[in-house]
């Protein structure tokens, strides 16, 4: 899976029958679904990675009502998704939040993303579909990382402020104050104190883990993971309010200064900061697009999954129709429900009749399955 990037000059569209906005667990069930089906298929999230609540809020957590998986956390759900769709090969297009979507003359339509705000430093470039039905999987909204909010901090953004482990360059001879107390942020400091610990090249000079209360709110595995290597001296754990940042003559960050529990005014070297302050999800653009919402929910009709706009559907937690639940499982099954309906529409002059995976040798085809393999399942 790879993020994308090009020229920052308009770029040429890309052609595909469906693009997928959203590669939380139900927009990979919808590739899933749409690629089955035999539709070209692109994904886009505003998130570094694929998953979404379930790998940005609660990765380690176990979920257990999901048919036939009796227990899996929220990343390894999310692991699975991506393996099974894997053979179907959608374009995925990472860390590109969704700004504008139209309906094209002739059919089809228009849509438009952009880098999500201050996640890539730049290194990802806006791109734009012609795409022949759209799919909006936005769950509760585009994830966005909370910002520190201090002076000089988002001009800092990209090189020496990051907000996503997986996109943070080497911190090789850096010191490196991580900001936060969640399950991420203490994860983040652990793998930075074990790249010191077995000498990796990009390794920090020292950690440090400024949180603003002395309860961190991380599983409790990580939570004694964390304080083993504080007290083994791997790491160091402050506990203040950040106040301002410090630079050298050339504007580099040098330092974080923070406000400790009595009140005095402490500074820590700082060439890096890796912030973790939550994650908060923006509706944003998706209810500027035209269709009909209801409560901020976009409203669909429970037997197609198609939105006000003809040829858009939606699925997943960002829907609402009579009965609706938020949970993956239901996802599914809009997403199934949605495929079905745009192939009826894409190529209504072809019947559809329904196949199944465990017998179709043109389904099996599609997903990979060696004929052999398909064949022996069968007798
Ligand atoms: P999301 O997972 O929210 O994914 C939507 C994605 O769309 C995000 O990655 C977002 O960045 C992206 N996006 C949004 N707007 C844009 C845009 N404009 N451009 C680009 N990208 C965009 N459900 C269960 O069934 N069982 C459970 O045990 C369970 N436990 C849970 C525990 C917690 C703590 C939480 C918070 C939820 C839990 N849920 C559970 C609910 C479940 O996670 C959601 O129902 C599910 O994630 C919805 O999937 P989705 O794909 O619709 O949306």
């Amino acid at each position: 899976m790879t993020a994308s990037a090009g020229s920052a000059a308009t770029p040429a569209p890309l052609l595909t029958d469906a693009l997928v906005i959203g590669a939380g667990p139900v927009g990979l069930w919808q590739a899933f679904q749409l690629g089955l089906l035999g539709l070209s298929c692109q994904v886009v999230d505003a998130l570094p990675q694929a998953g979404g609540q379930c790998v940005a809020l609660y990765p380690d957590k176990p979920i257990y009502d999901i048919p036939g998986l009796p227990v899996c956390t929220g990343a390894e759900l999310i692991e699975r998704l991506l393996t099974q769709v894997a053979p179907l090969a959608p374009q995925f297009h990472l860390g590109l939040e969704v700004d504008t979507l139209s309906a094209r003359d002739g059919g089809g339509f228009e849509v438009q993303a952009s880098p999500a705000s201050a996640t890539h430093g730049g290194s990802v470039a806006s791109v734009r579909w012609h795409a022949r039905s759209v799919f909006i999987a936005a769950g509760v909204g585009a994830f966005q990382p909370r910002r520190l909010k201090l002076p000089g901090a988002e001009a800092l953004e990209g090189s020496q402020l990051h907000h996503h482990a997986s996109e943070t360059p080497s911190l090789r001879h850096q010191h490196a104050v991580v900001l936060g107390g969640d399950d991420r942020a203490l994860a983040w400091a652990i793998d930075l104190a074990q790249s010191i610990a077995t000498g990796h090249a990009d390794a920090p000079a020292s950690v440090t883990l400024l949180h603003r209360r002395d309860v961190y709110t991380a599983e409790p595995p990580r939570i004694e993971q964390f304080m083993a290597l504080a007290l083994a001296g791997a790491l160091q754990r402050r506990i203040g309010q950040p106040a301002a940042l410090r630079h050298d003559a050339d504007g580099r960050l040098t330092g974080l200064a923070f406000t400790d529990v009595e009140g005095q005014l402490r500074t820590l070297a700082a060439d890096a900061l890796c912030v973790s302050l939550g994650l908060s999800p923006r509706l944003g653009p998706v209810s500027d697009w035209g269709m009909a919402l209801d409560r901020k929910l976009l409203q669909v009709d429970s037997a197609r999954f198609e939105t006000s706009l003809a040829g858009v559907y939606a699925v997943g937690d960002i829907i609402s129709y009579p009965g609706k639940k938020k949970l993956i499982v239901s996802g599914f099954h809009e997403a199934t429900l949605a495929a079905h309906a745009a192939l009826d529409r894409l190529s209504p002059e072809t019947p559809h009749p329904l196949q199944y995976t465990s017998s179709s040798a043109l389904l099996q085809q599609r997903l990979g399955v060696p004929a052999e393999a398909g064949r022996k399942k069968i007798e």
